[in-house]
């Protein structure tokens, strides 16, 4: 056989091909590669067309490709779906499926699988994914859908050898070509954008292939073996790609692979051939450092620190050395590559090229094939430093880091998977070693404590690498590996590696140094600190959780060990590195200690879970001081940052303080800061302690006895703020149970009942809010069914509403009164409030619950709370409340307290009050009374006997030694206190006090304390030196005195109490009043009051403790103390008074400020109320209300009233809009169902608006135009709505005032220019004024009940005043007013609304307008009112309706308009006139029927042309004159509605009737009409159409009368209407919808005088024939008859007319937004055919569109805006498929209205972020249908902004 030419036919060639193969002579094998080497060809073009037609008919060995595939797809046994998505593909997650919680699966999947109850959620994916469904290892097998729930693939039989012979031997040499294009198209030095543009270009070339390979995995898994043998098989790579393949191109092949050798090398990479000759030299330097990525890696930190001082060249930013382990690294996890085979190859020319999208879903198509996924697996890993140097590297690392992890997260979360390559290719140690020397990149020197001796290194949070958060797709591979229990395992166990970690973590420890500024603000506030804070937590916290979440049990507890060790190792190397002995430097804060919190974690997990012994893990005392010191600074640079001493350094700390204990980050910052400060405390000294808390917050200063200080301490206010702070540390410290006993549901309780006491909360807050535990990324909370318990066991459900005002509410939860009762707990809520103002809030709501329940009336203190058991291994942490230190500082504080100190609030006494209360409820062991016994004897301190508070409390304090100003109030009394001589206290002189461990720092604290403060004297001691001298080196105006204090702190407390209460000796101890209360009384019922219950409390406590202190206690109240008045000096008291009567002042302003506001909003409120009628009297100012005297207008402008006046004319404030809401009305009173189906559809020909316009276009084709727009009313799909507030301004008041608004700077969210703006006073959004027609009193006519006049009479002088030229009224100002209101009418609506008439701008067409404008807003108003008369007067929109005058201004300018008397209907109507058949040219039309005629819109007419005022009697017969024209066309409309024989029933049954001549019954006249109309066949042509709908009805007199009756009823109410606004007429009403006819005949007088006002109306009553009825009658049905002929087809729908229409409704929308969602979001736009990005919906119509696409515009208007117009006149509703949210456009404003979707706990999901079922919320969307039909959207809704014609 000869070498097949390519242009032989490919399917005969491959066939024979593939027999030639089955000879096995090899034949068959060398032709095909012959017939390769040219189709394939590295000289023609990758991806020839040609050359893949080839290729696929040789696979197919002869048959079609696409036979062939579906063959192959016959023996798919994978039982994955591995369904591949990229970005933006919708997909989901089932927690309660998901093993691993990066599960994912494909939306058919999903629905599919059995997932209902579960807690899942839809999402859009981010970085792209792949389904799950069917891998048993990432999530539960119940979860499979049933496509991929079949185990095995036993029944799909093997695949026969043949089939795939082909495809095995071609393959290799496709996938080559592949490679060869990759090695051809690249070169280096990517930044230059030409070769930026040839490497797209070879991507695109290459495009068709990846596409032919990806269709290749498409086809199963028989296919895929195949591709997974040739990807992994070293022979056929080794024999292709090495350079000396045999083809005769040997050159090409040379060139080709020396590209691919020159690429490797480029990229830092080097075959391990190479590196191994280096490797030789490396040793032969004898250096014993490894090289890693050129970091050398030193013996000892401490070795090469030394050497880099030496070196002293270095500087900032000079990379560190970082220790490693020696030896145990291979360097070769780095920088060596040598690839095997073609997928090793690939990928790395898939990470050179940066994950072009195509090949990496190729890649990731493959992974079901498990042999493939573990040699992928392999080899990314073989590949990931590289992938991630090339990331560091990458211009667009954001869409790299999406691609990365996009295939990883596919690999890594098989736990089997990442355990083997952590086993067989150290992925754990890469991937640290990858860590640190990414971030050795970016390292710059500490400054943290001494900047000069500082030798340790950070990252700097300015880099690239961190602001753009680079490296998180390496942590998040990291932590994804941690989290499999494996692999976290063999972390631990690795020493090598942990110390590696430490080292990187010890990077972030004191990153991000903040320096407080003293002087200048900052001129730049640097934002860096996001990037250190999300650095900590995602390098550093996340992998802790994730390790830690698998040192639960108890054995895992010698990693535990290895881990704290670690940790503490690396503390200490920290210390030493920055130098630290024992003090921080002031003014210095990092909040970045992740080292001392990955101790503190462990620590905690050791004592909680594995019951370790805390001392066994803790350092030596040294050590813990250490540790203390930085958290502890934290702490007090918080309260300085809250106490604004930060404010130089800008906005930027505050963010970093509230980032700090803001939910995603406490759990792993402020928690573990504070645990270990407790665990600190609970070891140390307490003294010691305690003195360095005050001693960090600053406030030593402050806590002396004396009444003034030294000067040169912070502000007072900061003084007072950093107080508070400190205690209320105290308070926390000594308070928090998180790590020291708290059960998990304990905690998750707790911080649920903070934040729902901070504030009501939604779900998903509540949910945002709580912190996450253990792996905060992980987006599993274990147990969230367990969150939903706890949650309904503290907080109660408030379901959403809508408020009035216009703000949707949304489903809240809020606490229940027994958590406000029992569990409300101010600690936890200060822990983690982030903004100050929310500790406020929970008090202020505290405080409110307390009045409501009656529980209590004042200003509650904070409650004291009952406290979880403490961990017996904390119970260290009670000694700090037994230490001489803290009692001294009580003492002082509440000395100070007492004497009315400055600087001390009410918020210091709580915290004081506390710690007492504190330490009475925790005392030491040793009981009281044995204390109290060795107390007396060993008095060793100046100032308290013991430890104990219990004893301390009673002890007095008789002297105190201050230094003070001269000037202070205490040296008056000082020679007082030195002549009294103490005699109660003479003890030995003081002995040194033992604090061995810390005696400097101690011996520091008390020389501090003695310097500036006070410290007790002993009267001897104090009398023997002087009493007086100066310190040499302090300000020479301080002087020592002693003050006399006499006082013990039981005695200061009953002061306090006498102080709290404002009365003298108003305690009273309760026990001695009765001896048994002391047992009665439980204390623990008093924790609701204020301060004087908590003195009460505290002292019940004490005398409970011991007698000693019962009888100090009596002792005191016994002595008739008088408080001691404070001692302020005079100037101080006149400060005071000053300050006072500014405080005063304030108020005042303040309460007028409020009152001012209450009544604003309760104005507001009201106003905005549309549904209340009786709502506000000020809306009655400008209604159209008569009275006798002349109506007065106050203008909202310039405050003066009046009556409107030809020269001066008033207006009402009104808004004029387009409306097409009636043209929306149907038949049915069922709405529309919204179609989620491709078979539903909806149609708009039964709408209102599509029916006028029809009717309109059949008439305009037969009759005279001029008729024609006579004969019909417009504006249903248009019309100008007009409305008002109620308003009145004089219209020149309203030019000025628009003038000063167009001159206005502020921004208005209205435009000035379009004539818009706001009511001055109510607010609500304008247009237009409508001015107020001035009343002629002496012309008001008065219904007279009997008139004389007879309808003949009436007749004629309505057609004589018809006659009369309408003339304008002589031109003033108000004409001109009306004249311009008009104009503003017209330009509301579009003008294809007002021109409908043949002859663009006719007169007729403004004529036709007008009265419509006149008829659509009486029958809104109906809408409005229901539909229907009923309710009568009961309305609300009677009040502020504005049809008075605006039917006035109608009517003069209709007036203008003169109707031939020839055409006027007035005449037909009333007169028998001579029909001209003949007299018809032929050019002209005839005119429209009267029976074709539009009745309603003939009242319209006949009433505005009418002259002003009309006069009641003249209307009436207009009414009645067209009542009988009506009852005609009903009596028509019927007939069509028999059939045949019925007609011929009808006919007959009345011919005897006819006789008597009793004209009015309807039989007669229904007869007489079928005879008539007989006349002209028309009958003949509309049975055969209408034969479906006849059958159905059986007629009777009785169905008859009721439907002529409801035909006649949508006339009635619109003329009901027209007479109450034109005569002020009161509605009438009646209780049943029957009623309404007769009750309406009624009052429009229709009915003869002589029927009683109880019997039954019939509809024929009504009828007042001018004329003998039959006569006129026929000549109606003549007109008919003699045009058919013309028309025939159209008589049918001219004369049958339908008015009734439903209430205009919204189309219906499913329960479930998921039914919307799936059919839209990738539904097809109709008019461009492409998915729409953001996707709209039309809720009015149901009309698809795409909002803001460039596709869909139209000369600048995008296709919202446009549908807006076409379909609401410019109102649009809008639901936004991807963001479930629905959108109201208005003219050119838009507005966000919210959401008529909530999920499950009543709250939006704005662009579905967290993708929970939504159902529909009726009421919302009720009240959006109400405010489209009352047209409120501008009044209702805020925040408007102009769409640029761009949605
Ligand atoms: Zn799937
Ligand atoms: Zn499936
Ligand atoms: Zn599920
Ligand atoms: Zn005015
Ligand atoms: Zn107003
Ligand atoms: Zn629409
Ligand atoms: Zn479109
Ligand atoms: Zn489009």
């Amino acid at each position: 056989m000869a070498v097949p030419s390519l242009r032989r036919d490919k399917p005969g060639v491959a066939a024979s091909l593939k027999a030639e193969f089955s000879r096995s002579d090899g034949r068959g094998s060398q032709l095909l590669s012959e017939l390769l080497d040219n189709v394939l060809n590295p000289k023609r073009p990758v991806a020839e067309a040609e050359g893949l037609e080839w290729c696929k008919c040789l696979m197919a060995g002869g048959e079609r490709f696409e036979d062939f595939c579906q063959t192959v797809r016959a023996y798919d046994h994978a039982t994955l779906c591995g369904l591949v998505w990229t970005a933006n593909f919708v997909a989901y997650r089932c927690r309660t499926c998901g093993i691993s919680p990066c599960m994912s699966l494909c939306a058919e999947c999903f629905n599919a699988g059995e997932h209902t109850g579960h807690d899942f959620n839809m999402f859009r994916s981010q970085a792209g994914g792949a389904c799950d469904c069917g891998d048993s290892s990432v999530m539960r097998d119940s979860g499979f859908c049933k496509r991929h729930r079949s185990t095995s693939g036993s029944s799909i039989p093997s695949v026969p050898s043949d089939l795939m012979m082909m495809s095995e031997h071609i393959l290799p040499r496709v996938i080559f070509r592949l490679v060869q294009h990759l090695r051809d198209g690249y070169s280096e030095s990517v930044s230059d954008p030409a070769t930026e543009r040839d490497i797209q270009r070879t991507l695109q070339q290459m495009e068709p292939l990846v596409s032919l390979l990806e269709d290749l995995t498409k086809m199963g898994g028989a296919m895929r073996s195949i591709l997974t043998r040739v990807l992994g098989n070293h022979q056929i790579y080794k024999d292709l790609s090495s350079g000396d393949f045999c083809t005769g191109e040997k050159t090409y092949a040379k060139k080709n692979y020396d590209k691919y050798l020159t690429a490797l090398k480029g990229s830092g990479l080097v075959s391990s051939e190479e590196r191994s000759a280096s490797s030789v030299l490396d040793h032969m330097a004898g250096a014993s450092n490894v090289t890693i990525l050129g970091a050398t890696a030193g013996a000892g930190q401490r070795e090469s620190s030394d050497e880099e001082e030496q070196d002293g060249s270095q500087g900032i930013g000079k990379r560190k050395r970082v220790k490693f382990c020696n030896g145990t690294k291979d360097p070769s996890i780095v920088d060596i590559l040598k690839h095997k085979c073609f997928l090793e190859e690939i990928l790395f020319w898939t990470v050179k090229y940066e994950f072009p999208q195509k090949m990496v879903t190729f890649l990731l198509n493959m992974l079901p094939d498990q042999d493939y996924k573990i040699a992928f697996t392999k080899t990314f890993v073989q590949h990931y430093a590289f992938i991630m140097k090339t990331l560091i590297k990458s211009h667009e690392s954001d869409t790299m880091s999406n691609r990365i992890v996009h295939i990883s997260v596919q690999l890594f979360s098989n736990e089997e998977l990442a355990r083997q390559v952590t086993e067989e290719c150290q992925l754990l140690e890469i991937m640290v070693t990858v860590l640190l020397y990414m971030m050795e990149n970016c390292l710059v020197k500490s400054e943290l404590q001494d900047e000069e001796n500082n030798f340790h290194v950070v990252v700097n949070c300015g880099e690239p690498l961190l602001k753009n958060n680079t490296y998180w797709p390496l942590v998040s591979d990291f932590i994804n590996i941690l989290s499999h229990q494996s692999v976290a395992k063999r972390f631990l166990e690795d020493q090598g590696l942990l110390q590696m970690w430490m080292n990187f973590v010890s990077l972030f420890q004191g990153m991000n140094l903040n320096k407080r500024e003293l002087n200048e603000h900052v001129e730049f506030e640097s934002q860096t600190y996001y990037a250190a804070f999300a650095a900590e937590l995602e390098a550093c916290a996340q992998p802790m959780w994730a390790l830690l979440t698998h040192c639960k049990i108890k054995d895992m507890e010698e990693y535990t060990r290895t881990v704290v060790r670690y940790c503490l190792d690396a503390l200490q190397d920290w210390f030493d590195a920055i130098n630290f002995i024992d003090e921080p430097s002031p003014n210095q804060v990092t909040f970045h200690l992740p080292l001392h919190r990955y101790y503190a974690m462990f620590l905690s997990k050791a004592v909680r879970c594995q019951q370790l012994d805390l001392d066994s893990l803790l350092p030596d005392q040294e050590m813990l001081m250490k540790l203390m010191v930085h958290p502890l600074q934290i702490q007090a640079c918080l309260s300085e940052i809250h106490s604004n001493m930060w404010v130089r350094n800008g906005l930027q700390i505050k963010g970093q303080a509230m980032t700090y204990v803001q939910s995603h980050f406490c759990n792993s910052m402020i928690d573990p800061d504070i645990f270990l400060l407790q665990v600190c405390a609970s070891r140390l000294d307490p003294d010691y302690f305690v003195s360095s808390v005050f001693e960090r917050f600053k406030v030593v200063d402050l806590l002396t006895m004396a009444s003034q200080h030294q000067d040169g301490a912070p502000d007072p206010e900061h003084e007072k703020s950093m107080l508070e702070g400190a205690l209320t540390f105290l308070v926390l410290l000594l308070s928090l149970r998180i790590h020291l006993g708290m059960t998990d549901d304990e905690i998750l309780r707790a911080e649920m009942v903070a934040q729902l006491c901070m504030s009501d909360r939604t779900h998903s807050t509540l949910l945002d809010l709580i912190p996450e535990n253990p792996n905060p990324k992980s987006g599993i909370i274990p147990g969230s069914y367990y969150f939903e318990n706890m949650l309904s066991a503290v907080a109660d459900f408030k379901a959403p509403v809508f408020e009035p005002g216009g703000s949707m509410q949304q489903g809240m939860y809020t606490p229940k009164a027994d958590v406000w009762n029992i569990e409300f707990d101010p600690i936890m809520v200060i822990l983690r409030t982030v903004y100050r103002r929310d500790v406020q809030s929970a008090m202020d709501r505290y405080m409110g619950f307390l009045k409501q329940t009656g529980k209590f009336d004042g200003n509650p203190w904070p409650p004291y709370r009952e406290r979880a058991l403490l961990n017996p291994s904390y119970k260290g942490l009670m000694r700090i409340l037994h230490c001489k230190t803290l009692h001294i500082v009580l003492f002082t504080l509440l000395y100070k307290i007492s004497m009315d100190h400055q600087n001390m609030s009410e918020h210091i006494l709580c915290m004081v009050l506390n710690l007492i209360e504190l330490g009475l409820d925790n005392l030491p062991e040793e009981s009281v009374e044995e204390e109290e016994m060795l107390g007396e004897e060993h008095c060793s301190d100046s100032w308290f006997n013991g430890t104990n508070i219990a004893t301390n409390l009673h002890h007095i304090i008789n002297h105190v030694r201050v230094r003070v100003p001269e000037t202070a109030p205490e040296m008056i009394r000082e020679p007082l206190a030195s002549t009294s001589s103490d005699t109660t206290c003479v003890q030995s002189s003081n002995t040194a006090q033992v604090f061995s461990l810390v005696a400097e720092r101690r011996r520091k604290f008390q020389e501090i304390i003695n310097r500036n403060g006070s410290s007790t004297i002993h009267t001897p001691d104090v009398r023997a030196k002087t009493s007086k001298w100066t310190a040499p080196n302090s300000t020479p105006q301080l002087t020592t005195t002693i003050l006399e204090v006499r006082e013990s702190m039981l005695s200061l407390l009953i002061k306090l109490h006498h102080k709290l209460s404002g009365k003298q000796n108003s305690y009273y101890p309760c026990w001695l009043e009765d001896s048994e209360s002391t047992s009665r009384l439980d204390p623990m019922q008093q924790i609701h009051g204020d301060g004087t219950t908590a003195v009460e409390r505290i002292l019940i406590k004490t005398a409970a403790q011991s007698r000693q202190n019962k009888f100090s206690i009596e002792e005191i109240c016994r002595k008739v103390t008088p408080p001691i008045p404070p001692k302020k000096n005079v100037s101080d008291k006149k400060a005071l008074d000053k300050e006072e009567r500014r405080q005063k002042a304030r108020e005042r302003q303040q309460k007028l400020l409020a009152e001012f506001a209450s009544r604003q909003k309760s104005f507001m409120e009201t106003a905005m109320d549309i549904e209340s009628p009786d709502s506000d009297v000020a809306m009655d100012i400008g209604s159209s209300e008569k009275q006798d005297s002349e109506t007065v207008y106050d203008c909202v402008i310039c405050g003066q009233s009046g009556p409107s006046t030809e020269e001066r004319p008033t207006g009402l404030v009104v808004l004029l809009q387009a409306s097409s809401v009636l043209g929306h009305r149907r038949r049915s009173t069922e709405p529309k169902k919204l179609p989620t189906s491709d078979e539903e559809k909806i149609y708009p020909e039964d709408t209102c608006g599509t029916a006028h316009d029809v009717r309109i276009t059949d008439l305009q084709r037969y009759f005279k135009d001029s008729s024609c727009l006579q004969s019909v009313s417009i504006g249903w799909e248009g019309g100008v709505y007009v409305q008002t507030c109620g308003h009145t301004l004089h219209i020149d008041c309203h030019k000025s005032y628009m003038e000063s608004l167009r001159n206005d700077q502020v921004l208005q969210s209205f435009s000035v220019d379009k004539g818009e703006f706001t009511c001055p006073l109510c607010r609500q959004f304008a247009n237009s004024v409508l001015p107020c027609y001035p009343e002629k009193n002496e012309e008001k006519c008065l219904w007279l009940p009997c008139n004389n006049k007879t309808l003949h009479v009436l007749i004629k002088e309505v057609e004589e005043q018809q006659e009369q030229l309408g003339m304008f009224p002589s031109v003033t100002n108000l004409s001109k007013e009306m004249e311009s209101v008009m104009k503003d009418i017209r330009s509301t609506t579009q003008k294809k609304y007002i021109d409908y008439g043949k002859i663009p701008g006719s007169p007729d067409n403004d004529f036709l307008f007008m009265y419509s404008v006149a008829r659509l807003n009486l029958e809104l108003e109906l809408v409005h009112r229901g539909g229907n008369l009923c309710l009568g007067g009961a309305g609300a929109t009677t009040k502020r309706s504005c049809l008075n005058q605006l039917l006035h201004v109608l009517a003069i300018h209709m007036r203008l308009f003169r109707i031939d008397s020839a055409y006027n209907p007035w005449a037909r109507l009333t007169r028998l006139t001579q029909v001209v058949d003949s007299g018809i040219c032929d050019d002209e039309k005839p005119d429209v029927p009267l029976l074709y005629r539009d009745v309603p819109s003939l009242l319209m007419i006949l009433a505005l042309t009418m002259p002003q005022e009309l006069h009641k009697e003249h209307f009436t017969c207009i009414v009645k004159v067209l009542y009988n024209l009506l009852y005609a066309q009903a009596i028509a409309t019927f007939s069509f509605r028999f059939n045949e024989e019925e007609r011929e029933v009808w006919k007959n049954s009345a011919k005897l009737q006819i006789m008597d001549n009793s004209e009015k019954s309807s039989e007669v006249l229904l007869s007489h009409i079928i005879s008539e109309l007989s006349k002209g066949n028309l009958y003949c042509a509309s049975n055969t159409d209408q034969k479906s709908m006849i059958t159905t009805t059986i007629w009777s007199p009785q169905s008859l009368e009721y439907s002529i009756q409801q035909f006649c009823l949508p006339f009635f109410r619109t003329a009901g209407l027209l007479q109450h606004h034109l005569f002020s007429d009161d509605l009438p009403c009646c209780q049943q919808t029957e009623e309404e006819f007769g009750m309406l005949a009624r009052y429009l007088r229709l009915l003869p005088t002589s029927l009683n006002s109880n019997d039954e109306v019939k509809s024929f009553f009504c009828l007042d024939w001018p004329l003998p009825a039959l006569d006129i009658v026929s000549q109606w049905c003549l007109e008919v008859t003699t045009s058919t002929e013309s028309h025939s087809k159209q008589v049918m729908n001219l004369l049958v007319q339908d008015p009734q229409w439903s209430l205009p409704r919204l189309l219906r929308l499913p329960e479930n937004y998921n039914t919307i969602f799936q059919y839209y979001h990738r539904k097809a736009c109709v008019h461009c055919s492409k998915v729409p990005k953001d996707p709209a919906l039309c809720l009015v119509c149901g009309t698809f569109v795409c909002l803001k696409g460039q596709c869909c515009k139209q000369q600048s208007y995008c296709e919202c805006v446009l549908h807006s117009q076409n379909c609401g006149a410019g109102t649009g509703i809008f639901l936004l498929i991807n963001a479930s949210v629905i959108i109201v456009i208005r003219g050119h404003r838009f507005c966000v209205w919210g959401s008529v979707y909530l999920d499950a706990h009543g709250e939006e999901d704005r662009d579905l972020r967290r993708g929970k079922p939504l159902y529909l919320c009726n009421e919302r969307y009720k009240v959006l249908e109400q405010q489209w039909v009352t047209h409120t959207f501008d009044h209702i809704n805020k925040r408007w902004g102009p769409h640029y014609n761009g949605l």
